[in-house]
């Protein structure tokens, strides 16, 4: 048996920078984290366990002591930053360097009266973080399909910017197609170099694997996206979340294993996984 380990497996640079301002603030007086901090369950409930509490709401702020809330990497918009502060709790803000990047576009080009059009997923918090900092109207395409001439007017400016762990062959597509109606439109390149690695190393490993395994959070949109890519290439691929839910037996002495993991996944769950493969072979 070979096992090929995807060298972009795991924490991307965002996720290990707000993992290490909560692990910084641990031990503070009521710690929050505005949503789960990230899309792994386990990791969430291990800062449970050292008193760090997940805020699905705003609304719950006023039912919470007064204390300190971490934003995530996915960041939130405009007004709930506001919101926080005038709640008087104090912030952290977590939000991903490269998301910032995507607030500040929004908030400089709606400012000019651009309408803002974003491709990504429209439930994903990243998605309504960046739509929060809108000033204008925003439109938010997820497929080829949704891109239809009467969305758009000639007579307006419109500024694109992508969810960062969009999917970069999609978003191309959906790009040129929206090129061909020939309206006013500024695209600024979002999407996350870490992503698209991580999705063409994926590419690449799968097509060599018998089997493949992609290790995440079954809510994460990354891993959840990686499985797809992976899947198009390799029939067997199995999506877990940690080494209870890999089932052994499935793998033979002549299988090339490759293994990836989605940017919320921590090194250990990664670690298990590879030792309890190389187990089966014993
Ligand atoms: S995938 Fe990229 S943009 Fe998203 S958190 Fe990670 S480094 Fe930041």
């Amino acid at each position: 048996m070979k096992i090929i380990l995807a060298k972009t497996a795991g924490f991307c640079f965002g996720v290990d920078k707000a993992i290490q301002k909560v692990n910084k603030a641990l031990g503070a007086k009521n710690l929050y984290t505005y949503g789960p901090i990230i899309h792994n369950r386990q990791v969430v409930e291990e800062y449970e366990k050292k008193g760090v509490k997940v805020i699905d709401d705003i609304k719950q702020l006023d039912s919470v002591e007064k204390g300190t809330i971490i934003i995530r990497s996915h960041g939130v918009g405009k007004q709930e930053i506001a919101q926080i502060k005038n709640k008087k709790f104090d912030i952290i803000d977590g939000t991903c360097p490269y998301v910032k990047r995507i607030h500040k576009i929004v908030e400089q080009e709606s400012k000019k009266g651009k309408t803002i059009i974003i491709v990504g997923n429209p439930k994903h918090p990243e998605v309504v973080g960046i739509m929060g900092w809108s000033s204008m109207d925003t439109i938010i395409i997820e497929d080829t399909k949704q891109v239809k001439k009467e969305l758009f007017d000639r007579d307006k400016e419109y500024c694109l910017v992508a969810q960062t762990t969009f999917n970069y062959l999609k978003c191309k597509e959906i790009v040129n197609k929206l090129q061909k109606f020939e309206i006013r439109v500024m695209i600024y390149e979002t999407i996350c170099s870490a992503t698209e690695e991580r999705q063409l190393e994926a590419v690449e490993i799968s097509k060599k694997a018998t089997k493949m395994i992609v290790i995440g959070g079954r809510h994460s949109s990354n891993t959840q996206k990686l499985y797809q890519i992976c899947k198009a290439q390799c029939e067997n691929t199995y999506h877990i979340e940690t080494v209870k839910d890999l089932v052994l037996n499935v793998f033979s002495d002549n299988d090339i294993i490759g293994i990836t993991a989605g940017a919320s996944t921590p090194k250990h769950i990664i670690e298990e996984v590879i030792l309890n493969v190389r187990r089966t072979k014993l």
